[in-house]
């Protein structure tokens, strides 16, 4: 193998975790390398105005501020690499990461791969998204104040993103494949006290419905259908959430690193330490709680500088 593939840091994922361990490795002189994945930039680049990364007084748009992450971290020798990292061997040192074509090895490796949100994957879905469909009430609530939303789901996470955006929409209708709900009885009874919460159960969404006017996209509604008669109905809506889970994108790392029940890399707790040492974790790979673009920078900075000092200490 040639020298050039042999690297001090190698980061897996491109999302803000990923950049910001790549700018804090580069500037600690650890020339870090940065498979970028499938997804480059990670799941911002699939949102339009991201209004709460500090330091964006004004927002900005998810795609620019990515670019913006990796040009920071490629100004201090950070070298991106556009594949995926198909295959990891932790058990020697250098670990050894394997892509399509390639063979690299390292002597640290920060893993950033995030975690997907659990998409309906009709295409209409795709074409709104950032336009009034939305994987997060967290980042997007506050852009639907007093106007009618839907979310899609039935367990907790649902439920907990059905009351949250109360706080800004005039109405929320939870749309529910089923008549039931796997939702705790705790948080089902807030819903169901919340006056402005209704439902739409057995019901499944078919399409997003929406226009365009003067080049913009807006979402106007959503067209159901009845899981149990098969009929339809238009509903129109200003915004579509949707929470039906999220999936951590650690397929790669099965019976390699230790997992919560869920699947997210479980890290020692108040660092990124995985139980492989010299395997670090960041990001939403590893926070099934936060889930934020801030908390992943944040964390993809304290797997740098655990990086440098556990690489320091080997020496
Ligand atoms: C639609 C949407 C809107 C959002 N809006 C906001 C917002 O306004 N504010 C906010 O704070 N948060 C927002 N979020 C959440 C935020 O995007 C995430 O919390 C954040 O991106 C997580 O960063 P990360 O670095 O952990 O990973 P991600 O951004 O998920 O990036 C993961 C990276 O890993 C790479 N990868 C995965 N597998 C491999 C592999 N095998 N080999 C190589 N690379 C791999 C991918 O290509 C990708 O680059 C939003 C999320 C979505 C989906």
């Amino acid at each position: 193998m040639s020298s050039e593939n042999h690297h001090k840091v190698a980061i897996i994922g491109s999302g803000p975790a990923g950049f910001t361990a790549g700018l804090y490795t580069g500037r600690a002189n650890l020339n870090p390398v940065i498979f970028e994945g499938m997804q480059p930039g990670g799941q911002l680049t699939i949102t339009t105005e991201v209004e709460n990364y500090p330091g964006f007084e004004s927002g900005i748009m998810g795609p620019e501020l990515m670019d913006i992450m990796r040009k920071q971290a490629q100004r201090f020798g950070a070298k991106s690499i556009y594949t995926e990292v198909t295959e990891v061997d932790f058990s020697k040192r250098p670990f050894v990461l394997k892509t399509y074509d390639d063979v690299h090895t390292a002597d640290a490796v920060i893993i950033s791969t995030g975690a997907s949100a659990r998409l309906l994957n009709i295409e209409s879905e795709n074409k709104y998204m950032g336009y009034g469909v939305s994987a997060c009430a967290t980042c997007d609530g506050f852009f639907f104040k007093d106007l009618k939303v839907l979310v899609v789901g039935g367990g907790d996470t649902a439920m907990e993103e059905a009351n949250f955006l109360t706080k800004f929409a005039s109405e929320v209708t939870i749309v529910h494949r089923r008549d039931e709900f796997r939702a705790s009885k705790i948080m089902f009874d807030r819903v169901k006290k919340n006056p402005k919460i209704k439902f739409q159960t057995s019901k499944i969404i078919k399409e997003v419905l929406g226009k365009q006017e003067n080049g913009r996209k807006t979402m106007t509604g959503v067209l159901l259908e009845d899981t149990k008669d098969h009929s339809t109905l238009k509903v129109d809506a200003d915004g579509l959430f949707i929470a039906i889970g999220h999936k951590p994108n650690t397929d790669l790392f099965k019976g390699v690193l230790d997992m919560d029940e869920t699947g997210y890399l479980k890290v020692k707790p108040g660092s990124t330490y995985t139980n492989i040492p010299g395997v670090f974790a960041a990001g939403d790979v590893a926070d099934k709680t936060y889930r934020q673009a801030v908390t992943a920078a944040g964390s993809g900075c304290m797997a740098a500088i655990d990086v440098e000092r556990w690489l320091e200490a080997q020496e």
